[in-house]
């Protein structure tokens, strides 16, 4: 059975103060207009996980703030069987341009995707209203799509996974998925380079991902609290004083309070006067942690002063990832294997993810407390690393690929290296910003401006209300037409 989840709506008043009154009142005058086009008619997100991932913790927000408008917007999570989540996670991967599990996409994952598909089909169909709109995220539920339209739905496609460069394997997918697709009222990519070929390009709509200013992982905090957050958590030294109590407004505005502690490895502790270079992710290859340790480790001068900091989850926390523990044991021995003077200044950081909302407020202060940020992955989707970085107004380093270079404009919101694996040239720009503080400061101004201007959940959902009243508009010509 499919999963209805229950939002509480958040009201988008808040952005007023973020926004500015000009674009505050467009998005006013834009949210009226898009409650009389929905009215009568439910926005339902379908995708295949109620929790965790990157989809999810860009749907809550968009969902909460469009029913905090007045829109009837819900969302519906499908059920799978096993074998469905392994015929998917093969997708998944092959999108990637990866053989994941290297089995086949041949009729038999064929049939066991069609057959969970369709329960939930029987299941979500009746709930359905002719002239509702659905978005259906991702690979999983993609195949509801022609049952859907049958119901009189308006169908959007909304694919997060992007590649720069696809593959056969990537291909393979897309041809795995396209018949199920083929019908929608509209494909939607996070950019332009993602679009698949083989699709109606008039039917192509692209809508950059958002953050959500006003989450933990994103809220301002001041000084104080980053200060406090940092040594409550064991990040920075705490020089003996036991920490007080460090509490944080959880989203649904219960307190809730920092009771963990960051792993560190490291020779000793980080002073809170030390500058700091940070990366955020997880502890995959593809971030590339050993790059990271070892451009800074040769390339960023010992008399800048500054500090390394990675920072990732707890590897045991991420039980579907098992290259996750091997990748820290990696960056681990890197690490060691550094002469002790540069050592020192080299700390490995396995944030705690028991508790999610705590986790972000701990990535909130490190980034904010953060001198210069980098995220020198190889590949990249999108990056919301760097969004979020950007949003507390610092100057970030990251890779010219995927969607990093929709992010930062070279020079002004930031700073892109045309080859990630170069590290001479990377710790050269971390030095660069850590030796000039005005320039980093204007860069980090510019940054913040790019993501208010781009990259906010208003900014999503105005582009998803336009996408509808498009999709919406073409099906009534396409009434009329009949009718005539
Ligand atoms: N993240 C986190 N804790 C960590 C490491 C990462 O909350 O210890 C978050 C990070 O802040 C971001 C997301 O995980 O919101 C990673 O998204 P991104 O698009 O940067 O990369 P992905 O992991 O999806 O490849």
């Amino acid at each position: 059975m499919p999963l209805e989840i229950d939002v509480a709506p958040m009201s988008p008043e808040r952005f007023r103060s973020v926004l500015g009154p000009d674009r505050y009142e467009a998005f006013v005058r834009a949210a009226r207009e898009g409650r009389e086009l929905l009215r009568g008619r439910v926005v339902w997100n379908v995708n295949s996980t109620p929790s965790g991932g990157g989809v999810v913790e860009l749907l809550r927000p968009l969902v909460a703030y469009a029913r905090g408008a007045g829109a009837d917007v819900r969302w519906v999570v499908i059920d799978g069987t096993p074998e469905f989540f392994a015929v998917t996670k093969r997708i998944h991967n092959r999108l990637h341009g990866a053989p994941g599990d290297g089995r086949p996409l041949d009729e038999d994952a064929r049939r066991v995707y069609e057959d969970v598909l369709a329960a939930n089909a029987a299941a979500l169909v009746p709930r359905v209203r002719p002239g509702d709109v659905v978005i259906v995220h991702d690979p999983q539920p993609a195949g509801l799509t022609q049952a859907l339209r049958a119901a009189g739905a308006a169908v959007i496609w909304r694919c997060h996974v992007g590649l720069d460069e696809p593959n056969d394997l990537t291909r393979e997918a897309w041809a795995f998925l396209r018949p199920y697709i083929l019908d929608a009222d509209a494909y939607v990519f996070s950019r332009e380079a993602f679009a698949w070929e083989g699709l109606d390009r008039e039917r192509i709509a692209v809508i950059a991902p958002s953050i959500d200013v006003f989450a933990p992982k994103n809220v301002d905090l001041d000084a104080e609290t980053v200060d406090a957050v940092l040594r409550a958590s064991a990040i920075v030294d705490h020089q003996g004083e036991p920490a007080g109590p460090v509490t944080f407004t959880r989203l649904d505005g219960t307190p809730g309070r920092i009771e963990r502690r960051v792993h560190m490895v490291e020779d000793e502790p980080l002073a809170p006067e030390h500058p700091v270079v940070l990366q955020v992710s997880r502890w995959d290859a593809l971030k590339d942690p050993l790059g990271v340790i070892l451009g800074f480790a040769e390339h960023v001068p010992a008399d800048t002063g500054a500090h390394l900091v990675y920072a990732g989850p707890a590897v045991e926390a991420v039980a579907d990832d098992p290259e996750g523990e091997r990748v820290l044991r990696e960056s681990i021995a890197a690490r060691a294997a550094l002469p002790a003077e540069t050592r020192r200044r080299v700390h490995l950081a396995s944030l705690p993810m028991q508790d999610a909302e705590e986790n972000a407020i701990m990535v909130n202060a490190l980034q904010r407390h953060a001198r210069v940020i980098v995220q020198k992955s190889l590949a990249e989707g999108f990056g919301l690393t760097v969004a979020e970085a950007m949003w507390k107004a610092r100057p970030v380093v990251a890779s010219r690929i995927g969607g990093i270079q929709e992010q930062i404009v070279h020079g002004d919101s930031g700073v892109l290296l045309d080859d990630p694996r170069d590290l001479a040239a990377f710790g050269a720009a971390i030095a660069d910003l850590l030796g000039d503080r005005a320039s980093a400061e204007r860069m980090g101004d510019r940054a913040r401006e790019r993501v208010r201007e781009r990259f906010t959940s208003v900014r999503s959902l105005l582009d998803y209300l336009a996408l509808i009243r498009r999709v919406l508009g073409r099906e009534r010509v396409g009434a009329e037409a009949v009718s005539r």
